[in-house]
């Protein structure tokens, strides 16, 4: 298949490129499109044969549901039979934006993209692009991450087409994608608004407005042998490079001497070494590639780099990884939860 690779100019001339992956949502084929978030790969939403060829394209596990992405709060009424006052309050405080809302589904949604759940996913993007597109084609348009399954999520154009050129329609093309880590997901479908994946908006933020909320414990002790995930997202490998990341723990100076250590022993024996460091340290490390992940006291900007950094490793054929541990005020808990998955839960605690 050949895909149309179009770039926003963001004048006149963009009316040409909205109108084509409009016609191709409605036809029901794939648009790769930039999100605040991450870009997301779209496909009408009720049509469920366009959806089978997001879950091909990406080579998804049909059990992993999609996230069903709208303009409008009315929007919600017509995917979710049961829109609740946590609802009406998460959209107030934080819509468009970055969070994702787990609500029973009505039977317009079909079970091809709920992966037979009979709740749904739904998020109000806050991307100019995103927005106008769903607008324009008239289309919920269901759209997980534009990469193939398994691999770091694409924050730019370039990493979107590594992945789905000739597998897709179009990809339309803005390097806008300012937060670089996926939405934060809440299941309020039942009584306790659960996290079910940590993102921009934290924990304390959902709190805050409706009072109560948990994190999913799947997040925080992982998800445990025998035990179905709420998020089926949850049990599968993700945000993966080929390399094998080593997250190590504790007090820096600790961590310090022990991935120099580590890092010497593993290039000696012949090992295309990186190091993952914040400003701070960078300084300090004296083997491997030594990666700049942004300042301590700036966790957006280390959320900005990740996925690109981990593709990165691909690119330059680094084959092993060490990764110092990273703030977790903000959305640094979403970063930390997609490096730690990255590591495949392999982290050392030094003393
Ligand atoms: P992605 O769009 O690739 O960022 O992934 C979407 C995530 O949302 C996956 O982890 C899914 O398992 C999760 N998800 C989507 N729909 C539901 C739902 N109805 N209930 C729980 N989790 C969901
Ligand atoms: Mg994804």
């Amino acid at each position: 298949m050949k895909t149309i690779i179009s770039t926003i100019r963001h004048d006149e001339k963009d009316d040409e490129i909205y109108k084509k992956a409009a016609k191709i949502l409605q036809n029901g084929g794939l648009v790769a499109f930039p999100t605040e978030t991450v870009y997301g790969l779209g496909a009408d939403a009720l049509n469920s044969d366009a959806s089978a060829k997001i879950y091909a394209a990406k080579g998804r596990p049909s059990d992993n549901p999609l996230i069903v992405h709208i303009a409008d709060e009315e929007d919600l009424y017509k995917l979710s039979c049961d829109v609740n006052d946590y609802a009406k309050k998460l959209v107030k405080a934080f819509c468009p934006g970055p969070i994702t809302m787990i609500l029973k589904k009505t039977d317009m949604v079909p079970d091809t993209i709920t992966g037979g759940l009979d709740t749904v996913a739904i998020r109000m993007p806050s991307h100019p692009v995103a927005r106008r597109l769903i607008k324009d084609s008239g289309i919920y348009i269901a759209a997980p991450s534009a990469n193939t399954s398994g691999k770091p999520s694409p924050t730019r154009a370039s990493h979107v087409i590594h992945d789905m050129d000739g597998r897709i329609d179009m990809i339309i093309a803005d390097d806008t994608v300012d937060i670089g880590v996926e939405s934060t997901i809440v299941d309020i479908s039942g009584d306790m608004p659960t996290i079910l994946r940590p993102g921009f908006i934290t924990l304390e933020q959902v709190k805050e407005v409706l009072g109560k909320a948990q994190m999913d414990p799947a997040i925080t002790e992982g998800v445990a042998a025998g035990v179905t995930p709420k998020a089926p997202g949850m049990k599968y490998k993700h945000y993966a490079p080929n390399a094998k990341i080593t997250i190590v723990k504790g007090q820096q100076d600790k961590v310090i001497e022990a991935v120099n250590r580590m890092a010497v022993e593993s290039s000696r024996s012949g090992h295309n070494v990186a190091v993952m460091a914040s400003s701070e340290t960078a300084p300090l490390y004296t083997a491997g590639q030594v990666i700049d992940m942004g300042s301590r006291n700036d966790e957006a900007e280390t959320a900005r780099k990740l996925f690109a950094v981990l593709r990165q490793f691909d690119e330059s054929g680094v084959d092993v990884v060490y990764s110092e541990s990273f703030p977790t005020d903000d959305v640094g808990q979403a970063v930390m939860n997609r490096l730690i998955k990255a590591a495949g839960h392999t982290v050392i605690e030094v003393s």
